[in-house]
C-alpha cells in the first residue's frame, strides 16, 4: 500500500464525517482526533501490518475452527487461545474460574479507563460433529468457521499487529476469549468476567462478519421449560382424570393470544412440545419449552410474567373441568439473556460509525440488534458494542456454515481505531471511553 496515499485517502474520508461533531460525544468532551490517530506513522505501519497479516490470520481462522469447542467443553480451543496470546506478548495470558481467557495490555494511564475486546470461543455444535475444514466454490465451508473463529483470529491478529508496533494507550485494554456465549451456555462467560472485574468501562465484542453491521441494542431472551404431570390413565376405564396433554393444550391456546409490541420488538414461541405414550392413555406428561425474546427489559419481564399466568391458569383449568388437584406443573428457566440498549450519541457507537467508514471507505453503518456477549455489558449500563471481524460468509449456526476472505482485514483494522479511539492513544489523543464509577 502506498502510505502517502492512505493516509490522505483516509483524512478525506474523516473530513466527511465531520457533522457529527464534538457536542455528539456527550458531557461537552471534544470528540477524539481520528484524523489524528490515522495519520500517526505508527499507525499507519500497524494498519498496513493487519492487512499484510491477512493471509496467516485466515490460515489461524481455519486451524481455530478444526479445535472442536461445544457449548461447556471449550477447553482445548481455549488453552490453544491461552497459547497464542502468550506467544503474542502476553506471558501472564490466563484461563479465569469460568474457563475465559484473559490478557490484560496496560495503558499508560494508570488503569482506567478499561475496555474489554472479545471474541467467543465456544461454537453451537455438539461434540463429535465434523469440524474439517473444506474448500468449496472459492471460499471455504466449515461449522463455526464465521461465528466465532473470524472473531477470534481477527483478535490475535490486532493483538499482534498492536504488540510489534509497541502501540501505547492510554486506557488499560483486556483482551478475552470468552466461554459460553452460544445457547445454553446463557452467557456464562461474560457474566463470570463482570464478576470478577468490577473496573470495565466499555466493551467490544467481535462477533459477526461485515464491518458495517454494528450491534448497538441486546435483544434479550428468557426461555423456560413447562412440564406438566398428572396421574395418567386408560383412556377409557379412567376416563375423567386430567390429562398433561390438555393442559398443555390449554396453556398454547392462551399464549397464541398474546399482544406484545413491534416496537420495542417483543416476541414468543412454542419452539417444542412432547408428551404422553400411547394413543390410549391419558398422558400423564407433557413438556413444552418457550422462547420470549425482547429489546427492552421492562416489556421481556412484562411478557413472562403474563405467560407464567397463563401456563399457572392452564393447570387450574383443566384440574377444575375434572374437579380434581392431580395435575401439576413444573417451571425451568432454562435461558437467561439479558437485554440493554446503548444510546446513538454514545461515543463508543459514535466511535464505530467513524472508524468504518475510514476503514471501509464510505459505506454507511447499520445499526442493529442482537444476542451477544454484549447483552451483559449493555444490561449493565455499560457502553458496548459487537463489530464484525472483516470477510463474508452465511448459514450460521448449520454444518454447511461458510466463510470467505474478502477484505478480511477490514475486521481487524476497524478494531484497532475503535480501541485506539476508546482507549487514546497515548501523546495523540485522550480516551473517549469515559472511567465510570465504581460499580457497588
Ligand atoms: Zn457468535
Amino acid at each position: 500500500m502506498n502510505v502517502t496515499r492512505s493516509i490522505l485517502t483516509l483524512a478525506l474520508v474523516i473530513v466527511t464525517q465531520q457533522a457529527l461533531g464534538p457536542q455528539a460525544w456527550g458531557q461537552g468532551a471534544p470528540a477524539p482526533d481520528l484524523e489524528a490517530i490515522v495519520a500517526h506513522p505508527k499507525i499507519v505501519k500497524t494498519l498496513d501490518d493487519i492487512k499484510a497479516d491477512d493471509e496467516r490470520a485466515f490460515a489461524e481462522q481455519k486451524r481455530i475452527t478444526e479445535i472442536p469447542a461445544p457449548p461447556f467443553k471449550e477447553k482445548v480451543r481455549a488453552e490453544f487461545y491461552q497459547k497464542r496470546m502468550q506467544e503474542l506478548g502476553f506471558k501472564d495470558a490466563s484461563i479465569d474460574g469460568e474457563g475465559n481467557v484473559i490478557a490484560l495490555r496496560k495503558g499508560t494511564g494508570g488503569g482506567r479507563p478499561k475496555l474489554v475486546v472479545s471474541a467467543h470461543l465456544d461454537t453451537v455444535f455438539p461434540e463429535g460433529t465434523d469440524v474439517a475444514v473444506k474448500e468449496k466454490d472459492g471460499g471455504i465451508v466449515a461449522p463455526g468457521i464465521g461465528d466465532d473463529s473470524r472473531g477470534l483470529a481477527a483478535l490475535l491478529s490486532l493483538i499482534k499487529a498492536m504488540n510489534a508496533n509497541e502501540i501505547a494507550t492510554v486506557g488499560d485494554i483486556l483482551f478475552v476469549g470468552t466461554v459460553g456465549e452460544e445457547e445454553l451456555g446463557n452467557l456464562r462467560g461474560v457474566k463470570a468476567l463482570f464478576r470478577d472485574h468490577t473496573d470495565i468501562d466499555g466493551f467490544i465484542s467481535i462477533d459477526g462478519l461485515g464491518i458495517t453491521r454494528v450491534v448497538n441494542r441486546a435483544t434479550g431472551s428468557h426461555r423456560y421449560e413447562f412440564i406438566f404431570k398428572g396421574p395418567g390413565g386408560h383412556s377409557f376405564q379412567e376416563f375423567g382424570l386430567p390429562s398433561a396433554i390438555h393442559a398443555m393444550g390449554r396453556a398454547i391456546a392462551k399464549i397464541s393470544e398474546l399482544q406484545t409490541p413491534s416496537d420495542p420488538r417483543t416476541t414468543f414461541t412454542v419452539g417444542t412440545v412432547s408428551g404422553g405414550t400411547s394413543v390410549n392413555a391419558i398422558a400423564a406428561e407433557a413438556r413444552m419449552a418457550v422462547d420470549m425474546r425482547s429489546n427492552s427489559t421492562d416489556e421481556l419481564l412484562k411478557l413472562e410474567a403474563q405467560l407464567l399466568d397463563l401456563v399457572k391458569l392452564a393447570v387450574v383449568e383443566e384440574n377444575a373441568r375434572w374437579k380434581s388437584d392431580k395435575m401439576t406443573l413444573e417451571i425451568k428457566l432454562i435461558g437467561d439473556r439479558p437485554a440493554g440498549i446503548v444510546a446513538m450519541d454514545s461515543p463508543i457507537v459514535q466511535a464505530t460509525q467513524r472508524t468504518v467508514a475510514a476503514v471501509a471507505r464510505g459505506p454507511q453503518v447499520t445499526f442493529a440488534g442482537s444476542s451477544t456477549d454484549s447483552n451483559m455489558a449493555m444490561s449493565l449500563g455499560i457502553p458496548a458494542v459487537t463489530i464484525g471481524g472483516g470477510g463474508e460468509g452465511g448459514n450460521w449456526h448449520s454444518r454447511n456454515e461458510w466463510y470467505k476472505p474478502v477484505n478480511a482485514w477490514y475486521g481487524p483494522q476497524n478494531a484497532l481505531l475503535t480501541v485506539l479511539m476508546l482507549t487514546g492513544l497515548d501523546g495523540v489523543t485522550k480516551p473517549a471511553l469515559q472511567v465510570r464509577k465504581a460499580a457497588k
